[in-house]
């Protein structure tokens, strides 16, 4: 994805993700399974209680030696609060990074539209 961001403006991004300078999200586990929360849906439910309903961006990073993508329950979310930012997608082990848009990670996406 082309984004307007410069190679400093992304690595602040991941640094801001790792220090929790931005508004963060955490997964939520719970001892049944489907009634936990993944850290993109914490995060953007944070915002929209904090009033914050006009994301610039969202950044996922993961422990993983490969950039960690949303889920598709995430995917999905993000479509209805978020649909056009650019999706930052980070390694926690090294400095691989991807940048997608919802369009990319969830095409043909069923959305509010739909519901009129
Ligand atoms: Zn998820």
């Amino acid at each position: 994805m082309n984004h307007d961001l410069s190679a400093e403006q992304v690595q602040i991004l991941k640094t801001q993700c790792l220090q929790g300078s931005i508004v963060t999200g955490a997964n939520v586990e719970n001892a049944l399974y489907g009634a936990g929360i993944c850290a993109e849906r914490t995060a953007i439910t944070r915002c929209i209680m904090e009033g914050s309903k006009e994301l610039q961006a969202i950044a996922i990073l993961g422990d993983s030696a490969e950039p960690i993508s949303p889920c598709g329950i995430c995917r999905q979310f993000i479509r209805e609060f978020a649909p056009k930012v650019p999706i930052f997608m980070f390694s926690g082990k090294n400095d691989d990074m991807v940048c997608k848009t919802l369009e990319e990670l969830l095409p043909m996406s069923f959305g509010p539209e739909q519901l009129q």
